[in-house]
């Protein structure tokens, strides 16, 4: 194709998580507030301050949905521009989901973001392109996470940074508890009620819970050729955010 993407029609996994996708776009940014309680907002925030999103960088926003992270990495590069000068720095949001890209355009964008359609697992832009990497609550859904960290990795300049936000483990055993009733009987439910899909919901839980726990992905990530690679636990290891530089 144009872009350069492969056929990711293949694959169980991939049907059936474009499926969520298709069902939930519009009532997608809804559902994170009724899911979090409105704190994905603060976990994205701590994320975006962590890429901390520099004038004249390319930012690539993988999985970037209706644009949340976008939007931030463009305000923080802009905010950065008017107090030190530098050049316009470029956003780029890229989902598989057209639907998704187009409920982002909807939503209205920055000067800075420019919208694509692509696959995580083959990204359609060069070698070495990218100052910073982000990929977040996308990872777990790709069917291949090592060829999206591998994909992450070629993309990346030297020095570039990677950025990971993601549900993880909690850190506590009374915090598991009380998470894992929220998450398997709560989720599903309110999905069914605001989404009218209570099965692409338990998916998401399942998915979370089938996802690797801080220290195997991290190691993952340096597998993939990351250096420095270090993790932030946000709301007791409820998500965590896995930083690394590409050396
Ligand atoms: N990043 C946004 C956020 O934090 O709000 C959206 C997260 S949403 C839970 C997951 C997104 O991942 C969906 O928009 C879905 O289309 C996208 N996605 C899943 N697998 C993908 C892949 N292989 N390549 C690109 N996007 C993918």
């Amino acid at each position: 194709s144009t872009f350069g993407f492969r056929d990711v029609e293949a694959g169980e996994k991939v049907r059936l998580v474009r499926g969520v996708f298709d069902s939930v776009a519009s009532s997608y940014d809804l559902m994170n507030d009724l899911m979090s309680g409105g704190v994905h907002r603060l976990w994205k925030d701590a994320a975006a301050a962590r890429l901390n999103p520099r004038p004249g960088e390319v930012i690539l926003d993988v999985a970037g949905g209706t644009g949340d992270m976008a939007r931030r990495y463009s305000k923080m590069a802009r905010a950065a521009q008017q107090r030190r000068g530098g050049e316009d720095a470029r956003v780029i949001v890229l989902d598989y989901n057209a639907e998704m890209i187009l409920a982002g355009v909807a939503k209205g964008g920055e000067p800075e973001m420019t919208w694509t359609v692509g696959d995580a697992m083959a990204l359609p832009l060069p070698d070495a392109s990218v100052d910073a990497y982000s990929i977040s609550f996308g990872i777990r859904n790709v069917a291949d996470i090592s060829q999206a960290l591998a994909e992450a990795r070629r993309v990346l300049k030297p020095g570039g940074r990677f950025l990971c936000l993601e549900f993880s483990r909690p850190t506590t055993g009374a915090l598991r508890k009380a998470y894992d009733a929220w998450s398997f009987n709560a989720i599903p439910r309110i999905g069914g009620w605001v989404a009218g899909d209570r099965d692409s919901y338990q998916y998401l839980v399942e998915s979370i819970r089938r996802f690797p726990e801080q220290a195997t992905f991290k190691a993952m990530i340096e597998t993939a050729g990351f250096s420095r690679v270090s993790v932030t636990n946000l709301s007791g290891g409820i998500a965590a955010i896995h930083h690394g530089w590409a050396i």
